[in-house]
Parts: structure tokens; C-alpha cells; sequence
């Protein structure tokens, strides 16, 4: 069996985790404040505020501009399907927005048909590793506040600095089909200390005092209760694994470039299947290698799918359309037809440090015969 994705885990985070336990303190802690920095360091931004899922960061990050109802958020379609849902946990309508084909993103040219005066925030996501053009869409959206949905970007670059740098809130994921894993997990950052120190609190219950902090003082501290907050708690035992992960990531970044070159190489001798790739403006950690089908190709992507299924290999469908789903049925959209058409004709490879240059031999062996539309033996 080939699966799509594995994650990059090995002695070091179980003895990091094992640590966290033998210490006695497993909930958010010392290790969850580490964490914080080194990451925010790693990304080029002021702060980082961890949290249980870049679920739970887009809705804080959401909540905290005071994204309520009445508010319209613009998003992709395309995309994991959190990114919608967080808008609506807030009372506020996403309004969807079409996307480049090449890149996957919401552009300054998919985004200007649906703003509106109600538009909140555009919140925009670099789409399996791929960095969105961050600059031209603050450019297009004037006043209005561009976020980041960066759940994939760890490693990622946007104008020759880390995809987070200069960003104004950027949520991560830590979820083990992302490059960086603590089983759950998630990260919010910025550069606005004020903003960071309220999304903290708001993770927290709304206090004013962390548990830790509280702990640390040696006296006796009352803490208070500010505003209505949540419990999106990371824990020390998933920050101590994060610490490691870190440490990785510059090599896991490398490595899933070169299998994206060898699939490259691979693919330019097949005739109407177009491989994803950098974009001008930075380079993709490659966490998503998605392979468009040409119109003309005869083969239905779902077939494709059944077939590399059957020898053993694991691909994906394309990005998901939330459009598409029952959980959208009914809720108005413009037309969106880049991201049908790339949710409809598009498949994800497997990508993982134990893909061997055989194993995407045969990968490409079998889709190459498949969309020639001769019969695979
Ligand atoms: C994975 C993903 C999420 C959700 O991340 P979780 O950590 O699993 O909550 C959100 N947005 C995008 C674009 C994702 O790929």
C-alpha cells in the first residue's frame, strides 16, 4: 500500500511526549509557550498563539476581529471545508469566491466581484502549501482585513520570506495530514501584541490570568473572567511533539520538493495531465501535489482514482468544493466554475519521505497508460 501522505515522526517525539508526561504538567504550559515562539520565529511573525486545531484558530481568529452575524467573510470554495464553517460558527455568512486555476487561490480578480459592504474580512488560504498572492489581495481589498488561512503552508514562502511573514493573523494546522503534526493542533500568529494577547485570553475561558502563569506566581492569584472565551486549549504533551516537528521541518520541506521535481520529470512525457508548481510570486512545500485533467482527457477522475486504488495506491480526490456539499445545499454562491472544475478534475498523489523514485515510477506508469486511454494490464 502507498498512502497519499505519512507523517515524518520518530523517536525524538515520543521521548519529547514521554517527558511531558513524566513532568507532570501536560496541559498548556512551558512547553506550549515554547512552542509558540519558536514557531512564530520559524514563520517571520511577531507571536504565535497555540491553540487545539486550525479549526478552532480560524474561528478565534474570526471571533476576535468581531466577525458576527450580519458580516459576509469572503472565502474559496476550495478548500477543506473548516474553512467555511468558521464563518459561519461566528453568525457571519461566507460568501465564496472563485480561484486561479493554476494556483488553486483566491486572486485580486476572484475576489473584487464579491466584496461587498458588508464584507468583514477576505480570508484567504494557501491551498495545499501553495502561497496565495497575499500582497494583491490586500491591494484589491483596501480597508478590509486579509487573513490567512496557512493550515497547509509550513515551509512555504511568499515574496522570499516564510508564508506567515508580515501577515496580519495566519492559522495553522498541526493535523497529521499537514507537513508539521502533534496529532491535533493548531496555531494562530501576528505581529499586533494586543491582538495576541487577547487571543489568548479567548482560548482560555476569557482569563485574565493563565492557569500556568497562575501557577508560576507562587502566591495566591484570583484570576477574572473578561469576556466569554473557550476552551481551544493546546496541551504541553502536543507542544513538546510540536518542538520536534519544528526542528524537521526544513528537511521535510526539501525532501517533498525533490519527490515534487521527480514527479515533474515523471509527468512532462504525459499528454494532458498538468502538475501543480511554484508560482512567480514564492514556492509551495508541496503539501498537496495535485495533477489537473485536461478537458480532452478521456478517462473520468473518479476512475482514475478506483484504478490506482486497485494496485494499491492511495491518491485523493482534488481540493473539495464546500459549495458542493450538503452542508452548503441551498447557500447562494456566484458561479463558481474553476473551482468545480478543479475540485471535479483534479487528483492528489502520494507524497511522503518513504515514496521511493519506483514507487512514482509506477504511479505515473499507470496514469499515463489510463489517460492514453490503453488498457492498463
Ligand atoms: C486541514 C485544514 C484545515 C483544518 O485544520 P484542522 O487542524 O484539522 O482543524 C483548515 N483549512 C485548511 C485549508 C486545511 O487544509
Amino acid at each position: 500500500m502507498i498512502p497519499v501522505m505519512r507523517p515524518v515522526l520518530g523517536d525524538e517525539e515520543a521521548e519529547a511526549a514521554a517527558e511531558a508526561v513524566r513532568s507532570g504538567w501536560v496541559a498548556q504550559g512551558p512547553r506550549v509557550a515554547a512552542f509558540e515562539r519558536a514557531f512564530a520565529e520559524r514563520v517571520g511573525a511577531g507571536h504565535g498563539v497555540a491553540v487545539s486545531s486550525c479549526t478552532t484558530a480560524l474561528h478565534l481568529a474570526l471571533h476576535a476581529l468581531g466577525t458576527g452575524p450580519g458580516d459576509e467573510v469572503v472565502v474559496p470554495s476550495f478548500s477543506f471545508i473548516a474553512t467555511a464553517n468558521a464563518v459561519r460558527y461566528c453568525g457571519a455568512t461566507p460568501v465564496f469566491a472563485d480561484v486561479d486555476e493554476v494556483t488553486g487561490n483566491l486572486t485580486a480578480e476572484t475576489v473584487a466581484p464579491v466584496l461587498s459592504s458588508r464584507t468583514k474580512a477576505v480570508l484567504a488560504v494557501h491551498q495545499g502549501g501553495m502561497p496565495a498572492d497575499i500582497a494583491s489581495l490586500r491591494e484589491a481589498c483596501g480597508e478590509i482585513p486579509v487573513l490567512e488561512d496557512a493550515a497547509c503552508a509550513a515551509g512555504s514562502t511568499l515574496g522570499g520570506r516564510p508564508v506567515g511573514a508580515g501577515a496580519l493573523l495566519a492559522a495553522w494546522s498541526f493535523h497529521p495530514r499537514k507537513l508539521l503534526t502533534t496529532g491535533e493542533g493548531g496555531m494562530i500568529t501576528t505581529d499586533d501584541g494586543d491582538l495576541a494577547a487577547r487571543l489568548r485570553r479567548l482560548r482560555e475561558h476569557g482569563m485574565s490570568v493563565s492557569a500556568a502563569d497562575r501557577h508560576a506566581a507562587g502566591t495566591a492569584v484570583v484570576e477574572q473572567y473578561l469576556e466569554t472565551g473557550f476552551n481551544y486549549r493546546m496541551t504541553d504533551i502536543q507542544a513538546a511533539v510540536g518542538l520536534v516537528q519544528l526542528t524537521r521541518l526544513d528537511g521535510i520541506v526539501a525532501q517533498r520538493r525533490e519527490l515534487a521535481a521527480r514527479y515533474h520529470e515523471l509527468l512532462d512525457g504525459v499528454p494532458g495531465l498538468r502538475a501543480v508548481r511554484d508560482p512567480v510570486h514564492g514556492t509551495t512545500n508541496y503539501q498537496a501535489f495535485w495533477v489537473l485533467l485536461d478537458n480532452d482527457v478521456p478517462v473520468a477522475r473518479n476512475d482514475l482514482l478506483t484504478l490506482l486504488a486497485a494496485e494499491g495506491i492511495s491518491a485523493r480526490r482534488g481540493i473539495m468544493a464546500a459549495h458542493l456539499e450538503p452542508a452548503y445545499a441551498g447557500h447562494p454562491h456566484p458561479p463558481l466554475p474553476v473551482t468545480e472544475k478543479l475540485s471535479t478534475r483534479s487528483l492528489i498523489l502520494p507524497l511522503h519521505h518513504e515514496l521511493t523514485a519506483a514507487d512514482q515510477e509506477r504511479i505515473v506508469g499507470l496514469l499515463a497508460r489510463a489517460v492514453a486511454a490503453t488498457p492498463v494490464p
